[in-house]
């Protein structure tokens, strides 16, 4: 049986690219007596999120708030707005671009892939997972759709399988300069409360959040942050929707309450959770996680292994993906720093599963327990008989020194 107060001395180091730490703060708030969801408390409380998530998404309009993982809130964004056998164009960036494609090709959408033209030596069975969205594939692509029979486009801002960031901003200057009517959906779980994500701004019509990342609360919420575009394309939409119909949750929500029972302490803890991020400000957690991250690659770069994503100007500030030698199995390498350290690490998943592992450097999180998480990891390189360069502990030890 698993027994969770029960376990090795020390603590448990969490460095998965989410579920993320969860700050004692928020798990305090979290503790608290669960209220009635349909009393006035509630009622501030909701209204209270509403204002606070929005800061986060930046957006003025409204955020529906799920109690549910984030692929619920993925379906969400399809239901409310697609009819049956619509097109979506969708890129294969990674595992959680390949998990949307699937969803939406069994609530019987017709999906077009834009795949990674280009081969890779290291990756040759994923080339197109070690690089971000290229938008002027997505413009070539809509162009040539004389007839507007795409509806979405839809991508994955942080692939938390790959550790790649893909230029949002980009998709939308691509929509609009080939004239093109398609909604622009953008997957930002692991991203949010992260990597900036400016909603508004970008022109993003539904967004996907969910709380286990950057919000560092535990898996269980999940968001739609919409576009007046989308509110109304979901008038005239047909796919079938109940749990998820915006039209309830938008109107119910405004006024702090759902139309069914919500995850009550989830959201105490949220409110925790945005006070905190506005608190630091946004602009100071995203270069929070850019330091951390050029920390964390340092070490890699130290260690002579490749990074998963191939192109610096896309590098996720969440997490780093880590290549092992030809012939490592890199979940052997995972297991042993698991159970001699108590770490652990992101596993490769789908077509790199075996030939990568992922650091998370997420969150609650500080330089110190970075370094602690690569002397564990430079440690577990070390017993796999892996031979490395240099000392990425090192490395990472002279950026954070040198940095603030
Ligand atoms: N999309 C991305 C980018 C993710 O990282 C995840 C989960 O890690 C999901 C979708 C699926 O979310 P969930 O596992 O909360 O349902």
């Amino acid at each position: 049986m698993l027994r969770l107060d029960s376990h090795p001395a020390g603590r448990h180091f969490l460095q998965i690219p989410g579920p993320s730490p969860v700050p004692d703060r928020i798990l305090r708030a979290i503790s608290l007596p669960t209220i009635d969801h349909r009393g006035p408390e509630f009622g501030a409380l909701g209204c209270e999120l509403q204002d606070g998530i929005g800061k986060v998404f930046k957006t003025r309009h409204p955020v529906a708030i799920y109690p549910s993982s984030g692929t619920g809130a993925w379906e969400a964004a399809l239901v409310n707005t697609m009819s049956p056998g619509d097109k979506v164009l969708m890129v294969e960036t990674g595992h959680f671009a390949a998990l949307w494609q699937k969803m939406a090709a069994r609530l019987g959408l017709h999906v077009e892939l834009l795949e990674w033209p280009g081969g890779d030596e290291l990756l040759p069975q994923a080339a197109g997972w070690r690089h971000g969205v290229d938008a002027q594939q997505i413009e070539q692509r809509l162009r040539a759709d004389a007839e507007r029979g795409i509806k979405a486009v839809c991508v994955v801002h942080n692939e938390t399988s790959t550790g790649v960031t893909s230029d949002v901003a980009a998709v939308r200057e691509a929509i609009d300069a080939a004239g093109h009517p398609a909604l622009l959906m953008v997957d930002t779980i692991s991203g949010l409360a992260c990597a900036d994500y400016r909603h508004d701004e970008w022109g993003v019509d539904v967004a996907i959040g969910g709380s286990q990342k950057g919000l560092m609360l535990p898996p269980g919420i999940s968001f739609n942050a919409l576009s007046p575009r989308a509110l109304d394309v979901a008038k005239t939409a047909r796919l079938p929707r109940s749990y998820w119909a915006w039209d309830e949750i938008v109107a119910m929500n405004r006024d702090g309450y759902w139309p069914y029972t919500p995850s009550t302490n989830l959201l105490y803890g949220l409110r925790e959770s945005l006070d905190m991020l506005l608190a630091e400000g946004l602009e100071s957690v995203f270069a929070r996680h850019r330091r951390w991250a050029a920390g964390v690659r340092a070490a890699v770069n130290a260690w002579g292994l490749p990074i998963q994503c191939a192109d610096a100007a896309v590098y996720s500030p969440v997490l780093t993906g880590v290549i092992t030698p030809a012939g490592v199995d890199a979940d052997a390498v995972r297991r042993l720093i698991h159970e001699r350290f108590d770490l652990s690490l992101g596993t490769g998943l789908g077509k790199v599963k075996g030939r990568m592992f992922r650091m998370g450097h997420l969150g609650d999180s500080n330089d110190l327990t970075l370094l602690a998480m690569l002397a564990g990891v430079e440690m577990g390189l070390k017993s796999s008989n892996i031979t490395l360069a240099g000392s990425g502990v090192q490395a990472a030890m002279n950026h954070f020194a040198t940095t603030t």
